[in-house]
């Protein structure tokens, strides 16, 4: 394609580019992803690992929604584990570790293989504006490059400062330069900015690991795959080492706190509170029985292991001699020391919920830039910016995910409703209807939805729905099976002998009855593929709490909808509150959902509101 003009422009080649472009690209629009260097795309900055609590949730609604970011982890991944299984279905957490390299290269494979999309490698130095709106981009070779929609996806590189003990390295991440210029414009647009600052641990030499003295950690002898798309996990399965921090780490780490980028002051940013660095879990936390650290191997054909759990910004020597201390990397050899690493971000209340900047229409922001932290975040959100991109560079109004509906709607009302204070990172616990909003089901939820907004491939257009009607057709045959109480005895199933008959789906629904005990009712049904089963059973079993929701879920949506018009003045209704009046004004919420969950507003402050409303509609 190589033209100079285009519909969408994405900056940036990380987890957030690389959807918000696959999304725009598929969505139809032409496309061009600009990064500073083509072979980064799809780089792992931090964690090889993909998918976890909150997150595997949200990697299961960009793949509902078509995106690449599951396929890729199903392409890369070489530990698939179902994290939570103690727990109930609806938390628990798809993950798996990536062999870096053959994860990168699936993204790339990914974008280059998309219709509409051009791949340009370039740094980008400043925006083209054209009164208020966003007109193109400027290199710094001197090109331009126009479009109807631009999304910023600069991830830690926007004025990136790498920290190690008290050296200080301009970057974006470690042996890449940091992007200059673009916080300026945003600064220029009126944005409000801040510095956030996040961290990673020293690479190690698997050779020099003594492998043989520490735990192991298997994973699943039935890798699930992330995506719908995926029919099984063909890479070999490896095992991670665990090992624990000592008390010589303590006290090598306690003498030598001073020296910590993080601890001595050199740093302005706040960090990610879930992810801490080894100094804070000491300082926080205590010695305890010593730190957990997961020995991760970065691939099939690379001997470099993540040691998740020491991220750390203290000087080399001290790395050097705190590593040594642990069992089993007494002798290990130290490839790459950690760091941490402080950058630019925006507040993300200066986004509406399609991730449009408020003040800049055409401008979009996506990823790390938001405030958030992790991959899955980033892909998530660059999804959204990605549709939406498409969505008004052809003229049309943007869409807005519910909480009601996906993680990715929670995400993004938290981000621009409430802004952050530290590096966001998803959890199950900040969905209220975790139980309707679970990894099994995204495509039911998602897949419909990415249909009509025109971003879903035919070929998965066909399989989902082919998927639903098999499971419509189940659960209609789950209805229509009926046994007595006496006759479910007889198969070893339990229930009330009440002489009531009870139907298959019915019987579901009870905890401690799952899919092997009505199998042995009616062994017709030990044909019915499992991925099928298990969702019907999920289902199911979930079905009482599920109804009782179904209530509140449509309260909210009600909320959702009834939408506060742009430039609103709320200085004009009487009857609130100044303080009220300059919150609602600060926060300029998209709808009434949004202005009921602002700190202090009252129900009687949201009934006046929605009655100014209604009068001047
Ligand atoms: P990135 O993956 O950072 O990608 C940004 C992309 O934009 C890059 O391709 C870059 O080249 C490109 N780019 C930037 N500016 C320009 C420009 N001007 N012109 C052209 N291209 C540009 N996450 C966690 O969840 N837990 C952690 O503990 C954690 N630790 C981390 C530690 C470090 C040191 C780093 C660097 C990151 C860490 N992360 C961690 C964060 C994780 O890497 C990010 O959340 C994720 O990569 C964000 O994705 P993104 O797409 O927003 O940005």
């Amino acid at each position: 394609m190589s033209v100079s003009s285009y519909d969408v422009i994405v900056i940036g080649g990380g987890h957030a580019g690389a959807e918000a472009a696959s999304a725009a690209a598929r969505m139809g629009a032409r496309t061009a992803l600009v990064t500073q260097k083509l072979e980064t795309i799809g780089a792992m900055s931090c964690n090889p690992a993909i998918g976890g609590l909150g997150k595997g949730h949200l990697v299961r609604e960009v793949d509902a929604l078509d995106g690449i970011m599951g396929r890729c982890a199903d392409l890369g991944g070489i530990q698939f584990r179902m994290l939570n299984r103690k727990k109930g279905p609806a938390v628990w957490g798809p993950r798996t570790q990536a062999d870096r390299k053959l994860y990168r290269q699936a993204v790339q494979n990914a974008l280059r293989d998309t219709p509409n999309l051009d791949l340009i490698e370039g740094n980008v130095i400043s925006f083209i504006r054209n009164d208020s709106e966003i007109k193109g981009i400027g290199l710094s070779d001197g090109r331009e490059l126009s479009a109807r929609s631009v999304v910023l996806t600069s991830g830690t590189f926007l004025r990136g400062l790498i920290h190690i003990g008290d050296r200080k390295i301009p970057a974006g991440r470690i042996g890449e330069p940091p992007s200059t210029g673009l916080s300026e414009d945003l600064s220029a647009f009126g944005l409000k900015l801040g510095r956030l600052k996040t961290g990673t641990p020293a690479r190690l030499d698997g050779k020099t690991i003594d492998w043989e003295s520490l735990d192991r950690q298997e994973a699943d002898s039935d890798p699930i795959p992330f995506s719908f798309m995926t029919d099984r996990i063909v890479n070999p399965q490896i095992a991670c080492g665990i090992t624990r921090t000592t008390d010589a780490t303590h006290r090598l780490i306690r003498d030598n706190i001073h020296r910590s980028a993080m601890y001595s002051g050199q740093i302005e940013g706040v960090g990610p509170r879930y992810c801490p660095s080894i100094e804070d879990k000491i300082t926080r936390f205590g010695d305890r029985d010593g730190h957990q650290i997961f020995l991760e191997p970065e691939g099939l054909d690379d001997d470099t292991v993540y040691p998740n759990g020491i991220s750390t910004s203290l000087p080399e020597e001290v790395q050097d001699a705190f590593i040594h201390s642990i069992p089993g990397l007494e002798n290990v050899r130290i490839l790459q020391c950690g760091y941490a690493i402080e950058y630019d971000h925006v507040d993300p209340r200066e986004l509406e919920p399609t991730l449009q900047v408020r003040k800049v229409p055409g401008l979009f922001l996506a990823g790390q830039i938001n405030g958030t932290t992790g991959y899955e975040e980033a892909a998530a959100q660059g999804c959204v910016a990605g549709l939406n991109a498409a969505l008004v560079a052809g003229g049309g109004e943007g869409f807005v995910f519910s909480r009601t509906d996906s993680y990715i709607g929670v995400m993004i009302d938290d981000l621009t409703s409430r802004g952050i204070l530290e590096p966001y990172r998803m959890f199950t616990s900040r969905a209220e209807y975790r139980l309707t909003l679970r990894a099994d089901n995204a495509d039911m939820r998602l897949t419909p939805r990415g249909i009509d907004l025109g971003c879903v491939s035919r070929e998965r257009r066909e399989r989902f729905e082919g998927y639903r009607a098999e499971r419509e057709s189940l659960l209609s045959r789950l209805d229509k099976l009926v046994a007595t109480p006496k006759e479910a005895q007889l198969q070893g199933v339990i229930v009330n002998q009440d002489g009531r008959r009870r139907s298959a789906r019915e019987l579901l629904s009870y905890p401690d009855i799952g899919w092997a005990d009505i199998c042995r009712i009616w062994p017709e049904l030990s044909e019915v593929s499992s991925k099928i089963s298990e969702a019907v059973s999920i289902d199911a079993l979930y079905s009482a709490y599920i109804d009782r929701q179904a209530h509140d879920i449509a309260g909210m949506r009600s909320e959702e909808e009834r939408l506060i018009p742009r430039d609103f003045d709320f200085h004009a209704l009487s009857g609130l509150s100044n303080e009220l009046k300059q919150k609602l004004t600060a926060a300029q919420p998209w709808s009434i959902a949004q202005a009921a969950r602002i700190d202090g507003m009252t129900p009687a402050a949201i009934a006046l509101l929605v009655g100014y409303i209604k009068k001047n509609e």
